[in-house]
């Protein structure tokens, strides 16, 4: 086999099939997702295709996170030759691309502040916790999160966490933590002292279901911040670089928080995360307070910039809200008895149901051919890449009745 053959992605449908991935992977890996229903094996724009050679049309994007699709040109271009060129330099020296993209992040967010640059959603949180530890004055020993949050899963992050069945097992965290209601100013604004160091918000909860909070909550939330001069950090991990039709989901809302993280759609399906300091914010760190040998890595920067240049070359902020609207207005004309509403905006959508059996429509639209998520018992997500075309958002709509129809006749109970 020749070095090129070696690297050449294995055509869908040659290798080893599903069951035998399957039993493989239950055996060779730790449980904790479970073993997934599908073996994936290769992408090209929003299609993936199986081990088994099936095609599915995509609008997961490996939960947000494959915002040009798979294998876009532009991304494999721009990842080859970073890793043909440079491939890793660590934090002892600089390169180009770090610079490059956090200045580009920066005029994206047309903020005057500084980038620390990490490998995901949950290191990103764990730099904005310590950097609101460091920008804390004395007797500030406390944080607020929200009920039902998403921060990530190691201990800094998942303290702030606010979903028990993740977070309990885990504690005591060494963090104290306090949680309010998502979307409820007043108890807020009654957790918020002058003790509190800072507070984590969602602009919309994504893993609790697509939750998006009452009109004017994150001004709410920036006033009674200021006003007890705490941290206002906003996770942006899965709602920011053009997932709701925005560059980051809290300038549609007219705020500017002090500390903004960033993931999944950053890098286009490579790993890297940003925690992004506001003014005063973007200079507490000091000299060795934190660091990562891979963070904002030469390939992982070059992957960024390959997504935000490819955003906005191709109008796909545009893209997702139009394809988004016509996605969301298309499900909420199925008029189907499953289906209570749609929440979101842009390619960033939940589908409440009026049963939780979100698992079966699931797999019913994985029967059809379409991935989607069952991000709650009772909610379906959908956040597929930002290149879908309304062709194909309208084969996914087509299609739809009859995935609800068989997932409402597929025994009901979850
Ligand atoms: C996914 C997610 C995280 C964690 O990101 P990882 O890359 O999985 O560590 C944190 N916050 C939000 C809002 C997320 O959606």
């Amino acid at each position: 086999m020749t070095a090129q053959q070696a690297h050449t992605p294995q055509a869908a449908g040659t290798g080893p099939r599903t069951a035998e991935l399957q039993g493989r992977f239950g055996a060779a890996l730790m449980p904790t997702y479970g073993t997934p229903p599908l073996a994936l094996v290769r992408g090209q724009g929003c299609r993936v295709w199986d081990a088994d050679g099936r095609a599915y049309l995509d609008l997961v994007a490996g939960i947000a996170v494959s915002s040009l699709g798979h294998a876009h040109p532009a991304l494999v271009d721009a990842v080859s030759a970073q890793v043909a060129t440079l491939a890793h330099t660590s934090n002892l020296y600089l390169h180009p691309g770090e610079v490059d993209l956090a200045e580009r992040l920066l005029g994206l967010l047309g903020a005057d502040g500084r980038v620390f640059f990490a490998n995901s959603g949950t290191e990103a949180n764990e730099a904005a916790l310590k950097l609101v530890k460091r920008a804390a004055g004395p007797g500030r020993d406390y944080l607020v999160s929200t009920s039902d949050a998403f921060h990530g899963r190691t201990s800094g992050a998942l303290a702030l966490t606010g979903k028990p069945a993740i977070r309990e097992p885990f504690g005591p965290f060494g963090v104290d933590v306090r949680f309010v209601p998502y979307g409820d100013a007043e108890a807020l604004r009654a957790a918020v002292t002058e003790r509190c160091a800072g507070v984590f918000v969602e602009p919309t909860q994504g893993e609790a279901g697509i939750v998006e909070p009452p009109a004017g909550y994150l001004a709410q939330v920036r006033e009674i911040t200021s006003a007890a001069g705490a941290a206002f950090v906003l996770d942006e991990i899965q709602s920011g670089l053009g997932r709701t039709g925005h560059w980051f989901a809290h300038q549609a809302a007219g705020v500017v928080p002090d500390i903004i993280t960033l993931a999944k759609g950053l890098g286009g399906g490579l790993p890297i995360g940003a925690c992004v300091g506001i003014g005063r914010y973007g200079t507490a760190f000091g000299t060795g307070d934190h660091g990562s040998t891979f963070g904002g890595n030469p390939v992982a920067a070059a992957a960024a910039l390959a997504v935000i240049d490819t955003i906005d070359t191709d109008g796909l902020l545009a893209r997702a809200t139009e394809v988004g609207a016509r996605l969301a207005d298309g499900i909420r004309a199925t008029a189907h008895p499953l289906v209570a509403g749609v929440r979101g905006s842009g390619l960033w959508l939940g589908v409440p149901l009026t049963r939780p059996i979100a698992a079966q429509v699931q797999r019913a639209a994985a029967d059809a051919g379409f991935l989607v998520n069952a991000v709650a018992p009772g909610t379906v997500r959908l956040a597929p890449p930002l290149v879908i075309t309304r062709a194909e958002a309208d084969a996914f709509l087509a299609a739809l009745p009859g995935i609800l129809d068989t997932a409402a006749t597929s025994g009901g109970t979850p």
